[in-house]
């Protein structure tokens, strides 16, 4: 008999040999139906696979990621032999499941798959997973793996056993396509109930461009019908949403080629959203004991090889601004901390200076590659809402709960409630990535634990992911459509201090060396906004709003009132724009909904006689006639109940 621990931590007694699906019977048929693969000590494997020895065990379901991707890895193997049974000479690359679905990198020779065939290979697939053939695994010598390959022609695979070692070869089965795979897979083709292929790509071979192109098929697939059609509105909803499409309709921001690619231009809309953004954070910094900082945007090469970023990142930015005389080399700012360090260093420090909170809106530039370059979310120059906190090791655990609590304040004035953090700790088994003394990174990484833990984040812990100067934490946001984006992060780093040889003088008289803390809430005002854009719809909260309301004359007879009206507006801290044109009132009004423009205010006769405005709020409809001064406090009131002030 074998020991299997289960997640809830109850062992149960098997016998030798038992199945993951056995266990799952044993437990529920309702459960068994249910299940797609096994996790044993923490591997992913079929849940047909024997088990010999005592182990930790969970079953895997369309719940669980690791049940989700084995059935989208399952289901490229179904896409396969599709594929293959319509177009026989097919030779096929690799394919894997992805974050939502999974491809397959396949070679038709001289035919070319279009869209138009799409529907047909769908068609093919769910054919064929009616038959709920199994996914069968067996084991091969390499010497029949090649000959399998080889008389069936597919140099794709040939070339992939050419790295796999004798005794460690498997094949799956399901239907009349074999494929090389370790595996695992789900059970039988019966799981796969819906499917949808989304798009074919080029893709080189081996992501080498000097290889063969082929091509990639893009597909999702899921075990009901409607979790498709769910999955579809969400695309389009994110479409609708997308923050390309509705800056350019919203008039936020732009691209030129002309300025370069990846460095986008604020337009005055756009540029009055991310003021009202950086003056809400400026602030709660102020509040928070932050002091603002200016440095410039280019840097001696010396100050980063003193960094430590030239020889980390030198050959991958951009490369120097020369001088044209005296031949000196200077780098875009790739960000802000080592400027931060030399305004450390203008003058002696003291225990009690510390901490010193250093905060600049700086914008710094990386060289990305076009390839990789995304609207706002992936660029070549940046404005980071950053700052550098400069402490003495006693007070790290408690700096690093207050950037907390600063993030946690930002991210609830703006909507987003459903938030989490990855904190990203050294790969303990390659030391040698990292810059810095061991017993520091063992320091940093329990203060980051432990404040975590104390603010009661939810967390999930990666080894492996930290940067090479430090430990740090990342938080996530979820947004409306329930997508996962990554936002602020605070990282400690007890290695630029060193670098920069900072010191302060303790009050036992001696020099000691600062901790540093790198933060940033929004991570970067651009990716910010990108975030916004899509979680809002272009909806912002009234307070961040570029433009609050219109004001609507009937006609230019009332031009004069609506302008009396908005002078009172605007002597109000409120904006907006009086539409002037010579249009209908309901042109007006349509485009200003078009324009999400928060309020409307319609004036005409019986308005402009009794000193009065007609109200319109978006997804509120008419409120009426009534007083502008009732209007005023009416606006002030919501902005208000969403900005509620920062340790208050
Ligand atoms: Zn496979
Ligand atoms: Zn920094």
């Amino acid at each position: 008999m074998i020991k299997i621990k289960l997640p809830d931590g109850n062992v149960r007694e098997y016998a030798q040999g038992t199945t993951g699906m056995d266990i799952a019977l044993s437990i529920s048929e309702g459960l068994a139906r249910n299940v797609l693969a096994a996790k044993v000590n923490g591997k992913v494997v079929d849940a047909s696979l024997p088990i010999n020895d005592d182990c930790d065990f969970q079953l895997l379901t369309w719940n669980d990621a690791d049940g989700k991707s084995t059935f989208w890895h399952s289901s490229a193997h179904l896409l396969a032999e599709a594929i293959e049974a319509l177009h026989p000479r097919t030779k096929f690359g690799i394919g894997p499941a992805i974050e939502t679905g999974f491809y397959y990198d396949i070679d038709m020779g001289e035919k070319a798959l279009s869209a138009d065939e799409f529907k047909k290979i769908e068609d093919k697939m769910l054919e064929l997973a009616r038959q709920k053939n199994q996914y069968q695994r067996y084991e091969v010598s390499k010497a029949d793996a090649i000959q399998y390959f080889t008389e069936k022609g597919d140099e794709y695979k040939l070339e992939l056993l050419e790295g796999l070692e004798d005794g460690s070869i498997t094949f799956y089965q399901q239907g009349n396509f074999t494929d090389l795979c370790r595996g695992p897979h789900i059970p039988n083709t019966g799981f796969i109930k819906a499917v949808k292929l989304m798009s074919v790509a080029g893709a080189y071979w081996r992501g080498d461009t000097s290889r063969k192109q082929m091509t990639r098929v893009y597909a999702v697939t899921f075990p009901k019908q409607k979790e498709l059609e769910e999955y579809l509105t969400l695309l389009e909803e994110a479409k609708r949403r997308d923050h390309r499409k509705l800056g350019k309709e919203l008039e936020l921001f732009a691209f030129s080629e002309k300025v370069g690619m990846g460095l986008p231009l604020w337009l005055p809309k756009g540029t009055m959203l991310r003021e009202r953004l950086e003056n809400f954070l400026r602030r709660a910094q102020v509040r928070a004991g932050y002091s603002p900082v200016i440095t410039p945007h280019i840097a001696s090469k010396e100050l980063y090889i003193t960094s430590g970023h030239y020889a980390k990142y030198g050959a991958d930015s951009f490369q120097p601004i020369l001088t044209p005389d005296e031949g000196e080399e200077f780098f875009l700012k790739p960000m802000n901390c080592p400027h931060h360090c030399e305004i450390y260093k203008t003058k002696p420090r003291s225990y009690r200076d510390l901490p010193l909170r250093l905060a600049e809106f700086g914008t710094v530039y990386r060289y990305e590659q076009s390839g990789e370059l995304h609207g706002l979310t992936r660029v070549r120059g940046f404005t980071q809402d950053d700052a550098h906190i400069f402490c003495r090791p006693d007070q790290v655990e408690d700096e690093f709960m207050k950037v907390i609590d600063l993030v946690l304040y930002v991210f609830k004035a703006l909507g987003f409630d459903n938030y989490s953090a990855q904190i990203s700790l050294r790969d303990p088994e390659n030391k040698e990535k990292y810059i810095g003394k061991d017993e520091d990174w063992d320091k940093a990484e329990a203060a980051i634990i432990k404040s975590a833990a104390a603010k009661g984040l939810p967390t999930v812990v990666e080894l492996g992911e930290a940067a090479f100067y430090g430990p740090k934490l990342d938080f996530m946001v979820k947004d409306a459509l329930g997508r996962k984006w990554q936002l602020g992060t605070i990282q400690v780093d007890y290695q630029l201090p060193q670098r920069f040889e900072l010191e302060y003088t303790g009050s036992d008289n001696q020099k000691h060396r600062p901790v540093m803390i790198h933060r940033a809430p929004f991570g970067s005002l651009e990716r910010f906004v990108a975030i916004l854009i899509e979680n809002t719809a272009g909806n912002f909260p009234l307070w961040l709003s570029p433009e609050q309301l219109a004001v609507l004359p009937i006609s230019e007879k009332y031009e004069d009132y609506a302008n009396e009206i908005f002078l009172r507006l605007q002597e109000n801290d409120l904006r907006g724009y009086i539409d002037h044109r010579d249009e209908k009132i309901g042109r007006k009004i349509r485009d200003a909904e078009v324009n999400k423009l928060p309020f409307m205010l319609i004036v005409g006769e019986k308005e402009s006689e009794q000193g009065m405005v007609s109200v319109r709020k978006k997804g509120e409809g008419d409120l009426g006639m009534m007083p502008i001064d009732q209007f005023i406090s009416l606006m002030q009131g919501e902005i208000n109940k969403n900005i509620v002030r920062f340790k208050e």
